[in-house]
């Protein structure tokens, strides 16, 4: 639940930096709460009850469940392996205690297309380069098709269960309608971007893969945002223009899945298994054409999947080049809040940042420049961006007490999961990204490659488009002076915009971090 209090000097629901807290944290649990409604409304079509227990202590997770098993009386408990650390502590500790509750307990990996610890290098040792890995992904997946087999629907249950005293309250139990305490204040903006439910994440798939041109997301709010229409009637699909598209931040040439394979509303073997249909049954991977772009990208989750259960520290907010651990960050809260209201003067590291706060999710290119402007630019520490990242974003970590229980009556069977990945450690592709960004991770970028904010919004926004709707102060801007206004408009004209100057300077804040990356500890 998200509380906002407010004191007698906050009595305003506009510009208010807790209250945009709150709504953003608010709006992550809305898309859970959305979701738990449709899920509940599945199951009980099965005649299996969903029950939602909330706990503010991470700690008794395992204990909890395991309870609720006794009180059931389960015989058995499944439940899918997550490997971030909090999460897989606390599966592994309920495998460990089931037997004191008289439950066999199993968890079973499911949230990878190839599970971690399977592709390894001819030393038996884990990979931190993604191109080799990403070879020996492919073989594993062609050499052990069965991956890719989806898992068997639940069995309709007993209609006795609905009579059972034990389970009958929790078919009756209603998902709260809202997140107690706080109502989401763009929840009908949200739920029209980002339609809860297995279905919906299904539709934005076969949209993706199959539509040629128009919206990838047909929602209203994600029309606003589109800035322009990719392709027309007469193109090639989406997924067939994704290798030219997908760096265009005004186009919608991604799919826009991340926020349902996140949370697990879709798994990314349907995404792989769709995508072979599309492209006659053979699944390419590889940097050929789109379809094959597009498999790579969910070899990229995987790989980040299979770092973080190799090397758990890089969800602990240490870096996987320890060589980089000692870089010297800065703490500047005035810098970091124009960042984070998009204000920094950087047309498309604000417009980014402005669509990441209003839609809790940002393209992939405007990540990679935010990021690399806090870390290179700011020389913030990384680890303020990810978390920042991973309150407002919907594909970022789900932060959230509640914990779902499916309890399979008839067979006598609880499954169990939780929805929380309790917000302590992070989830790996925002970390994969972060540390990229910064130059710590595996692949990183190296540290004497600094993406040069002017230069980076000429490729990915050409026409500004995208700047131009998400940044209204620059509406009326035009031309190429939309990229960089302070330095290519007259002193007076800029004034009128409204608009910030930068707050850094780009050629020196590049040299200072190339100091302090080539040495780092020293500065
Ligand atoms: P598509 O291009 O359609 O790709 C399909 C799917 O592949 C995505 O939904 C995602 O699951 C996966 N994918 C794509 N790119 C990557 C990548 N670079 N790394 C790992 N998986 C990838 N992704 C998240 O899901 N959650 C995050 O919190 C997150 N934070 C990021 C932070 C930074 C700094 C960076 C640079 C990247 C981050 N990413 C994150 C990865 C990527 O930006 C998003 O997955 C992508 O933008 C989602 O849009 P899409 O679904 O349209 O992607």
């Amino acid at each position: 639940n998200v509380v906002h209090w407010m004191g007698m000097r906050d009595l305003r629901i506009e510009d208010s930096r807790a209250l945009e807290a709150a709504s953003q944290r608010a709006k992550q649990n809305d898309f859970v709460l959305r979701t738990l409604r449709i899920l509940q409304k599945e199951l009980a079509e099965l005649n299996i009850p969903l029950a939602i227990e909330s706990t503010d202590d991470r700690k008794s997770i395992s204990q909890r469940v395991l309870q609720k098993c006794k009180e059931w009386q389960a015989s058995d408990l499944f439940a899918n392996i997550e490997h971030e650390v909090d999460e897989l502590w606390q599966k592994s500790s309920a495998v460990s205690g089931a037997h004191e509750y008289g439950v066999h307990a199993e968890c079973l990996e499911d949230v990878y297309v190839v599970p971690p610890g399977s592709v390894k290098t001819n030393d038996g040792r884990p990979y931190g380069v993604f191109s080799p890995w990403n070879k020996k992904w492919t073989e594993h997946l062609r050499q052990n098709p069965d991956l890719l087999e989806p898992s068997e629907k639940p069995s309709e249950n007993d209609a006795s269960a609905r009579k059972d005293e034990k389970l009958r309250k929790l078919f009756d139990a209603k998902v709260p309608s809202s997140v107690k305490g706080f109502e989401c204040v763009d929840r009908e903006y949200m739920e029209k971007l980002w339609p809860a439910g297995t279905e919906s994440a299904r539709r934005v798939l076969q949209l993706f893969l199959n539509s040629k041109g128009g919206e990838v997301n047909p929602e209203p709010a994600a029309a606003e945002a589109k800035g322009k229409q990719v392709g027309s009637q007469d193109k090639a699909s989406k997924i067939a223009q994704y290798g030219s598209a997908r760096n265009l931040m005004s186009e919608h040439g991604t799919s826009r899945l991340s926020p349902y394979l996140s949370a697990g509303l879709i798994s990314a073997r349907e995404c792989l298994r769709a995508l072979k249909e599309t492209t006659g049954g053979k699944l390419q991977v590889g940097r050929d054409s789109g379809p094959a772009m597009w498999a790579t990208e969910i070899s990229f989750r995987d790989f980040y999947g299979h770092v973080l259960s190799a090397w758990p520290r890089v969800c602990m907010s240490r870096a996987y080049l320890r060589k980089y651990e000692n870089v010297k960050w800065e703490y500047n809260d005035e810098q970091f809040q124009a960042w984070k209201e998009g204000k920094t003067g950087y047309p498309i590291v604000d417009a980014a940042v402005r669509q990441g706060a209003k839609q809790g999710y940002m393209h992939n290119r405007g990540r990679m420049i935010v990021a690399m402007f806090l870390t290179k630019h700011l020389m913030l520490d990384w680890r303020m961006g990810e978390q920042w990242f991973m309150r407002s974003f919907i594909d970022g970590d789900l932060a959230s007490k509640y914990v779902w229980l499916l309890c399979d009556w008839k067979r006598s069977r609880h499954v169990v999961d939780s929805v929380s990945p309790c917000s302590k450690h992070f989830k790996n592709s925002s970390n994969g990204g972060w540390q990229w960004s910064a130059s710590l991770g595996t692949d990183p970028q190296p540290y004497f490659r600094i993406f040069a904010p002017t230069s980076q919004s000429e490729k990915s926004d050409p026409d500004g488009e995208y700047i131009r709707h998400w940044v209204p102060e620059l509406r009326n801007v035009k031309g190429k002076a939309i990229h960089e206004p302070f330095t290519r408009l007259g002193k007076e004209e800029f004034k009128k915009l409204g608009y910030p100057e930068p707050i850094v300077e780009h050629k020196w804040a590049r040299e200072r971090a190339l100091r302090r990356f080539k040495d780092p500890g020293t500065e």
